[in-house]
């Protein structure tokens, strides 16, 4: 049972072209508590709003927070259409393991996403490349400062209208090789998507903006070798026309879209390799003019063109610095389903 509660004052919806990344929310959020014996209870639809943490809670000492973000869009024919859902409530739960915090129902957080996504309807852009981006999270709530596993959780969906990732077309990024701090080790929390690993990553993405650089390549703690993931997006490099990424080894993030344009991938033909890519096998086939091409791949871009790799003192160009013709049919294939343009022939689509 979802009890809602609905504001009768609706906020004023910005226009569709001034809509920029996670800084509007809609009217309404969904929420629902967990208490240690009691299991997840009081799920709720409620207006957007600020709520009280106790000072002592948690989540606020001792970071154990997860989240996902996924999309909503609406297609061709004005149909509300989602991405992939259950992968990401299933992904949250893996999470959540990791982290020690209580497992979700899968089909009852999807059959609230959707009842809050149908309260939400009039909140989903339509124009080309925008979506209504959907935040699921759990924070521990325990008012308590000794360190252990919280008894208490909030878990949340908040909504926020965003506008096209690519204002301009495709923007090639630069990319900073970062050799001293690392993402994630062995044993470590790299594979869930909990809060704790982008407190770590931020100084890393300052040093690049420093040098120039838009975002951080993430090598392997243990011998700062291999190429782990770019930013928060999972890197793929494309090298005599074979296609190669980070194979899932506990430090990578099973991204959505990773496994998506891996799909897309072997559907066209091409030979698709997981498996440890050195950064001097990238840079001995950049020499001998074999790197096809390199990009990153997310949710929030889809797909994002690498232009650029800074090693040290050194830079390195790849394609001319241009998006290559294979990102682009990725970013045209990817969108046209979600877009439904393109048939759906792997069963991605979830319509509303
Ligand atoms: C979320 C995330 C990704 C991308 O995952 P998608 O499911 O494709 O959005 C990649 N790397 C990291 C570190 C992430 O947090």
């Amino acid at each position: 049972m979802i009890r809602e509660q609905l504001t009768d004052c609706p906020k004023d919806k910005q226009a569709e072209d001034k809509l920029q990344f996670g800084k509007t929310f809609t009217d309404h959020m969904f929420v629902m508590d967990y208490a240690a014996g009691k299991g997840w209870h009081d799920a709720r639809i409620v207006p957007y709003a600020p709520f009280e943490l106790d000072p002592s809670s948690m989540v606020l000492h001792y970071g154990q927070a997860i989240f996902e973000g996924l999309k909503a869009f609406r297609d061709i024919n004005g149909r509300i259409t989602m991405f992939r859902p259950r992968d990401n409530f299933l992904r949250m739960n893996r999470s959540a393991k990791r982290l020690c915090i209580p497992q979700i129902d899968v089909d009852f957080v999807m059959q609230a996403l959707v009842r809050l996504i149908e309260i939400e309807k009039d909140w989903v852009p339509s124009a080309e490349g925008t979506a209504l981006y959907i935040r699921p999270f759990i924070i521990a709530t325990d008012p308590y400062l000794g360190v252990k596993v919280s008894d208490t959780y909030k878990f949340l969906i908040i909504l926020s209208p965003s506008g096209p990732y690519y204002k301009n077309g495709f923007q090639p990024v630069s990319l900073y090789v970062e050799n001293y701090y690392t993402r994630a080790a062995e044993g470590g929390t790299g594979e869930a998507k909990c809060s704790g690993n982008y407190a770590a990553s931020l100084i890393a993405s300052d040093k690049a903006k420093e040098l120039g650089c838009d975002q951080v390549l993430w090598l392997d703690a243990k011998e700062k070798r291999y190429i782990e993931e770019v930013g928060s997006m999972n890197m793929f490099v494309v090298i005599g026309g074979e296609v190669l990424t980070a194979s899932l080894d506990g430090t990578i993030l099973p991204g959505i879209t990773r496994d998506s344009i891996i799909k897309i991938f072997k559907d066209k033909g091409y030979k698709v390799t997981e498996r440890k890519v050195s950064l001097d096998e990238i840079i001995g086939a950049l020499k001998e003019n074999r790197l096809d091409e390199a990009f990153g791949t997310g949710t929030a871009a889809v797909v994002s063109p690498v232009g650029k790799l800074r090693i040290g003192d050194e830079e390195y160009v790849i394609g001319d610095g241009k998006t290559g013709k294979i990102t682009q049919m990725l970013y045209d294939t990817l969108t046209g389903i979600q877009r439904g343009k393109i048939e759906d022939k792997f069963g991605w689509l979830y319509r509303i």
